[in-house]
């Protein structure tokens, strides 16, 4: 997935800002959402600057779906532990985010869903390698199609977005 992970991690952040009994402030449950959403795909300036471009950056930590799985477990436990802890609130909202990641990921691209116990890569569906340069073949795919559908949604709920309690005004205008 190019384009999509930000806005997905805004649509979750949006869905989970729903929830009652989040004593984490929207702007910083928003934050952890999309980060985590985005920060798999670091590993790509060690795949460029470091590795040579050896390795398929999906085979790094970073992109292991059972490291986020641990992460969010963990998270979960700790909320069990201190359930209005916002910095519990903030683990989970982010470790969701970077289990989205690896979701959106594995829909046209190559995942390592049991890294680090065995060595082979799932996805749903593959897009054939039939364009120069190689991203071009992602872009005219259908798939890309689901990409911006996630980005159209995305500012949408941006530009309709009903005000939340930290951008309400706190007393009613005068008539
Ligand atoms: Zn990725």
């Amino acid at each position: 997935m190019f384009i999509a992970h930000a806005p997905s991690g805004y649509l979750l952040g949006k869905l989970l800002q729903q929830l009652p009994h989040c004593s984490l402030a929207p702007r910083a449950l928003m934050l952890a959402c999309v980060a985590g959403a985005t920060v798999p795909d670091v590993d790509l300036l060690y795949f460029y600057l470091a590795d040579g471009r050896q390795t398929h950056h999906h085979q790094y930590f970073s992109h292991w779906p059972l490291l986020w799985l641990s992460l969010a477990t963990l998270s979960i436990a700790w909320l069990g532990v201190r359930r209005h802890s916002p910095w519990a609130q903030g683990s989970l909202a982010f470790t969701l985010g970077g289990l989205l990641h690896m979701l959106l990921d594995s829909f046209v691209g190559d995942v390592w869903w049991l890294a680090p116990f065995h060595d082979e890569a799932y996805a749903l569906f593959s897009v054939p390698a039939r364009y120069h340069p190689w991203w071009l073949s992602f872009v005219l795919h259908w798939s890309f199609a689901v990409e911006l559908l996630i980005c159209v949604s995305a500012t949408l709920v941006y530009v309709y977005r009903r005000p939340s309690r930290m951008e309400q005004p706190s007393c009613p205008p005068s008539a």
